[in-house]
């Protein structure tokens, strides 16, 4: 069980942002940015590769409600999801970070 499993299943508090059936958003515990927002499907999926494309459309109209409701939709964000070790994944539970807040920086992130 991995620990957004456990947030999911509430043994685990969050600092949640919104919910319904099938998703959850909440604030990241060490965030990087003014605004770090996970957002996840309450199944577990283990990353962007073995999602489907049905519950991908439900995941955007998601994370569109969760943008408003925090007011980025016209400030503007970043929304990221690591997949796998080079992509530095460290929950094996697919995860969108929405980064917001401020100007975000933008650079080399890895040495070739
Ligand atoms: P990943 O590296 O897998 O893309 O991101 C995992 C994220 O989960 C990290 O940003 C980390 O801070 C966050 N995280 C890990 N454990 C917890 C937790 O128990 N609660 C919350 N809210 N965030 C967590």
């Amino acid at each position: 069980m991995t620990i957004f499993e456990k947030i999911v299943a509430g043994e685990i508090p969050c600092n949640k942002v919104l919910e319904n059936d099938e998703f959850l958003a909440f604030h990241d515990i060490n965030p990087i940015a003014p605004i770090h927002v996970l957002i996840i499907p309450k199944q577990c999926v283990k990353d962007f590769e073995e999602v489907s494309g049905e519950i991908m459309a439900k995941l955007t109209l998601f994370t569109q409600e969760v943008t408003k409701h925090l007011g980025l939709d016209k400030k503007g964000y970043r929304l990221v999801t690591n997949i796998g070790n080079d992509g530095g994944q460290e929950v094996p539970h697919l995860h969108f970070h929405l980064l917001g807040g401020g100007k975000l920086s933008w650079g080399n992130l890895a040495k070739k």
